[in-house]
């Protein structure tokens, strides 16, 4: 069995992973354009902020730990191309320019994503950063730890740009943040929830520019002005977070199905359209536990998941993935929030009519110290009042009960359930009715 994947990070090194454990005989090949493997993105913003100063933190898997374990891991490796008809891929040696073509039994496309750039004026100009790379990170990080660099502006106010905030902010820049729609996260959080956001942002000096949509920039060499289609402002640095694009531009011809998008669609095996092609992470789809269109989620969370279950299949198992629910937690300076499942406007498109329910609480006892608000929205189908979605926002790991609610939408557990779910209590961490009871008892 000749197993190839293309893409060594997260769902290319956890499929690689449970393929070897899966199977000993397998040949498993990895090709991966860069010069790493099983590097986790998401530490990047916290890495650039100088939260931590080693790189190497971010790599979960060595190359050499990999080829021990019999993964032939190819780095610098970019696969052009593949011809589904005769099972092979035409691969370019990045070091030598060499081309070869390499046969397969089992493929998997685990290409991830990249951030989508605008066509903004001169973005070609120096001190113009997106952030998904290792070498992004540290041109970026190196760049910002000089104190001639000042101010900051960031495009985007979803996850990324918000993490890149508080980054910013560590390193004692002046920080703005641009985003074309009315409020940060932008159709993702409740208005209720993104209202209190903003203000967390604003008290932190954060400088919101709303309702602004970015057209380019102006410099000599750097960057020195950015320009909204209303407003200018000068800047040192300009970091782009306007979402992500798979990359399976390279796909084209092969025959395999995708989103509009770019993203391959797979279905709970992670089979793509084509046989013996399997896809997971960045680069594709993933089966949703709700909704029964593709939906294109871009997390680690799905990403290693999913990536697993591909390992499982092309090595001879029959895997499935039980489906994602999108649930997701972003730090806002002090805040963090979580979402998880859908909201109303999902709800709309499937046909479903839901209610919702939105409470204020406390984390905690009010005489121990550092009682904390906490928010928490329900979304539940008005008739059975099963529970399809949720957000929270809070301190002092607040977003951690999101996991709760997924449970709960997984289940197919009503208010009612949650209302009186035993919860554990003790003063310091709880309430006798945590706020998750109370969200789901206040539900009608
Ligand atoms: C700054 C940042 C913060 C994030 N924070 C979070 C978070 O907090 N929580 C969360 O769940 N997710 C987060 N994510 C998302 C998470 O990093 C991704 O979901 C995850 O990395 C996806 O893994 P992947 O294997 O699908 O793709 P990738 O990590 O993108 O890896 C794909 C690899 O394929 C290689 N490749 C591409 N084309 C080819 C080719 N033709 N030939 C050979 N190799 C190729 C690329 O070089 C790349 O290394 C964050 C992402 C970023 C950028």
């Amino acid at each position: 069995m000749k197993i190839i994947i293309i893409g060594g990070i997260a769902a290319g090194m956890s499929a690689a992973a449970k393929a070897r454990r899966v199977s000993k005989d397998a040949e498993i090949t990895v090709f991966e354009m860069g010069d790493i493997i099983s590097f986790g993105a998401c530490g990047l913003p916290y890495y650039v902020g100088n939260f931590f100063s080693n790189p190497n933190y971010m790599i979960a898997r060595k190359v050499k730990r990999m080829q021990e374990e019999g993964v032939d891991v190819r780095v610098s490796h970019e696969v052009l191309s593949i011809e589904a008809d005769s099972k092979s891929v035409e691969v370019k040696n990045l070091q030598t320019n060499e081309i070869f073509t390499q046969e397969y039994d089992k493929l998997m496309v685990a290409t991830g994503a990249n951030v989508i750039k605008p066509p903004f004026k001169n973005i070609e100009l120096k001190n113009i950063f997106t952030l998904t790379k290792m070498d992004d990170g540290k041109q970026l990080r190196e760049l910002a730890m000089k104190d001639e660099v000042k101010d900051v502006t960031i495009i985007g106010a979803g996850f990324i740009g918000i993490e890149v905030v508080e980054a910013m902010k560590n390193l004692g820049k002046h920080v703005r943040l641009i985003q074309r729609g009315p409020r940060v996260f932008n159709r993702i959080f409740d208005k209720r929830i993104t209202d209190l956001m903003q203000e967390e942002l604003l008290e932190h000096g954060v400088e919101l520019v709303l309702n602004e949509g970015v057209e380019g920039f102006e410099g000599t060499r750097s960057v020195q002005e950015v320009r909204t289609d209303k407003n200018s402002y000068k800047t040192d640095l300009v970091v782009i977070a306007t979402g992500f694009k798979p990359n399976t531009s390279f796909l084209e011809g092969s025959g395999i199905q995708t989103l509009d998008n770019g993203a391959v669609i797979v279905n709970a095996k992670g089979e793509t359209s084509v046989g013996n092609i399997y896809s997971a992470g960045d680069c594709a789809t993933v089966p949703h536990v709700l909704k029964s269109e593709d939906t294109y989620i871009p997390l680690a969370t799905g990403a290693n998941k999913l990536g697993r279950v591909v390992g499982e299949n092309m090595a001879g198992g029959n895997a499935l993935y039980p489906g994602s629910l999108g649930s997701a937690c972003v730090k806002v300076m002090d805040y963090e929030a979580a979402i998880t499942g859908i909201n109303e406007a999902d709800a709309e498109k499937m046909g479903v009519e839901c209610s919702t329910v939105f409470v204020k609480d406390k984390n905690q006892a009010g005489y121990y110290p550092n009682q904390q608000d906490i928010y928490i929205k329900l979304v539940y189908e008005k008739e059975t009042k099963v529970i399809l979605g949720g957000e929270i926002l809070g301190k002092n790991g607040a977003a951690l009960r999101i996991d709760v609610i997924a449970i709960a939408i997984k289940a197919k557990m009503t208010t009612e359930d949650l209302g009186m779910m035993d919860f554990c209590y003790s003063p310091p961490i709880s309430k006798t009715w945590d706020p998750l009871n109370v969200a789901g008892n206040v539900a009608k």
